[in-house]
């Protein structure tokens, strides 16, 4: 029998699981506990339950997290893990220290089924969504890294998670969701919803449930303020217009100005960058709580787009700040290891259909 992996199980599923097993539904308390709080990887060191329970749990369970296969460290201190899953397929996930916090990047998939112009991600195609055990795990393996177990309540490593890695959280919504919740329970890592930033290219049906279900700060990838221009940097926008994605921003929960939206706008010479995008970014989004957040573009190999100079990211960013809006540049992290956004890829392929697809082979014609 395949144990399955209890890291990642929501709450709710862990008490089933439980209640089917004849556990008391107190254990399930001291058993997350463990898990998240103290980051125990063994039922053996669950010390106060029975050994009979701590036999009956490893028999059903295991705890599992994802493989490190490669870690690089940046000049700048940013480090980046490739970590291998169960199945072999790999993702990536970055750690950015600042004087003031410490962000994981974290992906929620392999590749991505999006195919944004400007980034490396997007050229590799989708091999599948992560579980949330996977999502979570990667928070795992970098408590591990950092001996960040039981969870600290000051003077984190990871005080911060944005979900800026691989893929496109709001298509795997619901592991985002299980993963999200697990990272923010009480009981365990206690991350605040204040403290996490999913970032999306803009699938409207799944913000508005975002702000919903999980109030975590959102960040929008806008990049564009023209629907034909934003229609081939960002293909997703045929589906989701600007105005519509704009008229979802504005009905965000609890979005003030303390707690604004992010517009995420990567910095493409010559494409995206003159004053009268500036201006025109500035009408668009009159009313909404918010703040631009440039991105200089951060190329990769076989990129074709270059960064606008310092000058023009000045410009642009002077516009927007006048007419009220904070304009921070992004500070490239960790470009020497490719680990800056936009910069993310796995080496991990797709099963070709046609060899999922065909029946297998009479046993003398194998190869
Ligand atoms: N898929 C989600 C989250 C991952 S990307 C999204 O698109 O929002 C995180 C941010 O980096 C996004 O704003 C993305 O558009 C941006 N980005 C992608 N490629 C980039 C590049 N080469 N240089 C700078 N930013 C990039
Ligand atoms: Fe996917 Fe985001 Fe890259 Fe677009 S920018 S291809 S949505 S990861």
């Amino acid at each position: 029998m395949n144990k399955e992996n209890i890291i990642g199980l929501s709450r709710s599923v862990l008490l089933k699981h439980f209640e089917e097993l004849d556990i008391p539904k107190f254990r399930v308390q001291q058993v997350w506990n463990w898990l998240y709080h103290h980051g125990v990887r063994d039922f053996e060191r669950m010390a106060n339950l029975s050994l009979t329970l701590r036999q009956q749990l490893n028999d059903q369970f295991v705890i599992e997290r994802p493989k490190v296969t490669d870690a690089q460290i940046s000049t700048d201190g940013t480090q980046k893990w490739l970590l291998r899953f169960f199945d072999g397929q790999e993702a990536e996930t970055v750690h950015i220290p600042e004087s003031d916090r410490g962000t994981l990047c974290v992906s929620s998939q392999v590749g991505c089924t999006l195919t944004c112009k400007f980034c490396h991600t997007g050229t590799q195609t989708l091999v599948r969504n992560l579980t949330a055990a996977e999502i979570v795990g990667q928070l795992m393996v970098a408590r591990d890294v950092f001996g960040e177990w039981p969870t600290p309540t000051e003077k984190r490593h990871i005080s911060n998670i944005v979900m800026m890695g691989m893929g496109e959280p709001l298509y795997n919504y619901e592991n985002v969701s299980t993963a999200l919740k697990i990272l923010m329970d009480q009981d365990g890592i206690l991350l605040s919803r204040k403290r996490i930033t999913l970032s999306t290219s803009g699938v409207v049906p799944f913000i508005k449930k975002c702000g919903q279900e999980l109030g975590v700060n959102l960040a929008i990838s806008l990049h564009a303020v023209r629907n034909d221009l934003r229609n081939v940097l960002v293909p997703l926008n045929k589906k989701y217009p600007i105005e519509e994605l704009l008229k979802v921003c504005r009905e965000y929960p609890e979005i003030s100005n303390t707690h604004r939206i992010t517009f995420e706008y990567v910095m493409l010479k010559d494409v995206n960058d003159s004053a009268a995008d500036a201006k025109e970014l500035v009408r668009l989004i009159k009313g909404i709580p918010a703040k631009i957040n440039l991105i200089p573009f951060n190329p990769w190999p076989g990129s074709s787009f270059e960064c606008s100079s310092p000058k023009q990211i000045a410009i642009f960013a002077d516009i927007v700040y006048k007419a009220g809006y904070m304009s921070p540049v992004r500070t490239p992290r960790g470009q020497d290891i490719l680990a800056a956004c936009g910069q993310l890829k796995s080496e991990s392929q797709r099963e070709r259909k046609s060899k999922l697809n065909s029946p297998s082979l009479p046993i003398s014609c194998k190869a």
